[in-house]
């Protein structure tokens, strides 16, 4: 171990890290390899094989089955055997008996579906500390959520604060806490993340690593791009924009939290823990290894096209446009325009149900000369800080595209030439995608 080493880090470990015997001895040795990892949030046991189940996922159904009048106990008992399999995969002594019966009575009781899977964590907690001889939080005494669901953020940091004063080294499970009046409640799917974030801002950690089961974000989804390259450092804003087109590993309200104290977060890999992993800071001097740092992207949109003569001198055209979307409960993604011509991009999904109505809309808002909409589109992220100044960027992207036959239906350009968003046909999403990674990865490796 790593003495005399004053550092704060808040580590996160995913469901996957957490999800048997094996796994927690790694956690074990990523944490008593270094002094300053100091106050660990545990997810709940994830998936040890492709096809088995969560146990966030089991608690979930063990809720739904009590609704719905069925008996409960031979999923608890499934459940409990699998946090069993760890306890004694790691020779301790702890049992989970009483805390099951609790989970049961309380669920008997009309406990609700927050309750049932928060107990993924708590239970995953205890084991960790009595494995790791921390001190266990509940993190319902310092995650403290309004009545409406939202997090109290300044309460919540200020119990933080208060309770990990007096202590050097803590578990706290991560995704639950309580409302005011006690209920436990979760944040979404996936919320861990945000648990770790809120530690590491309430006792100004160095570092926050969040340990998951891949090295780092990578470049593009490997669904797509075999083998892509790992993004070594990227900026929260970078972050922000490639997670918003469903590039995954960090929950996106994750983020906030550590950005405001500046914390750095290190996405780092329990099964290979000696790869460093990717860093995502405020800003950073780093030159990134291409010009683009990350590619990503979602299909499922539609776009309509308002057009009208001399739109550009009628004040107050946009505005009218976009109030029928929001009369209609409707958000956009994307709203490019010409000189006599708005285009706003949403999700189609969503746009179906209403479209008659907000055409009807538009119609009676602007009378415009003529709208059109064109659906199934693909929109593609290309982000990243070198691009900003940097000549031809655009050029690569539009050649590649040009070679690979895909046709450009739209493009979209921020002026902080942080990205560049283009938009093609969902058949062509894939073939895009590989395109672009081509010239600006592939290339230049
Ligand atoms: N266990 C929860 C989930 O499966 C929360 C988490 O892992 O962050 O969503």
């Amino acid at each position: 171990m790593e003495k005399g080493n004053y550092m704060k880090k808040v580590v996160k470990f995913g469901g996957s890290s957490l999800a048997s015997p094996e796994q927690f001895k790694k956690v074990a040795d990523i944490i008593k390899g270094e002094d300053s990892r100091r106050y660990v949030i545990p997810s709940a046991p994830g998936k040890r094989y492709a096809d088995d189940t969560k146990v966030t996922d089991m608690l979930y159904q063990c809720h739904e089955l009590k609704e719905n009048g069925k008996d409960i106990k031979p999923l608890l008992e499934k459940i409990k055997s699998r946090y069993n399999e760890i306890i004694k995969g790691l020779g301790l002594k702890l049992s989970l008996e009483e805390e099951f019966a609790e989970i049961h009575r309380q669920l008997d009781a009309g406990a609700g579906s927050d309750y049932a899977a928060s107990r993924g964590e708590y239970l995953n907690g205890m084991v960790l500390a009595d494995y790791l001889g921390f001190e266990f939080v509940d993190a319902a005494e310092v995650i403290i959520f309004h009545m409406d669901g939202t997090l109290d953020v300044d309460k919540t940091n200020e119990l933080l604060k208060d309770c990990l004063k007096s202590r050097e080294y803590a578990v706290i499970p991560g995704f639950y806490g309580k409302l005011e009046d006690g209920t436990i409640h979760t944040f979404s799917r996936g919320g861990s993340d945000i648990t770790g974030s809120l530690v590491a801002r309430a006792i100004h950690a160095d570092m926050y690593e969040n340990w998951t089961d891949v090295s780092g974000f990578l470049v593009a989804d490997p669904r797509i791009i075999s083998n892509p390259e790992i993004i070594e450092a990227i900026t929260y804003r970078e972050l922000r924009e490639l997670s918003y087109m469903g590039a995954g590993v960090l929950h996106e309200e994750a983020i906030f939290p550590v950005r405001r104290e500046g914390i750095p977060i290190n996405i780092r890999n329990t099964n290979a823990p000696e790869e460093k992993g990717t860093l995502i800071v405020e800003s950073t001097c780093r030159k990134p290894r291409y010009t683009i740092t990350g590619i990503a992207g979602k299909k499922g949109f539609a776009a309509i096209n308002v057009d009208k003569d001399m739109m550009n001198s009628e004040i107050g055209f946009g505005r009218k446009v976009l109030g029928v979307f929001e009369d209609n409960g409707l958000s956009f993604e994307h709203m490019p325009s010409g000189i006599d011509t708005m285009t706003i991009v949403v999700q189609q999904s969503e746009f179906v149900e209403k479209e008659q109505q907000v055409i009807a809309g538009i119609h009676r808002a602007v009378h415009p000369d003529i709208i059109e909409m064109e659906s199934d589109l693909a929109l593609i992220a290309v982000v990243g800080r070198g691009m900003k100044a940097t000549r031809g960027t655009v050029g690569r992207i539009f050649s590649a595209l040009a070679h690979a036959r895909v046709n450009v239906k739209m493009i979209d350009q921020g002026s902080s030439e942080l990205n560049v968003i283009v938009g093609v046909k969902n058949s062509d999403f894939e073939t895009a995608i590989r395109a672009i990674y081509d010239i600006f990865v592939t290339a230049q490796l």
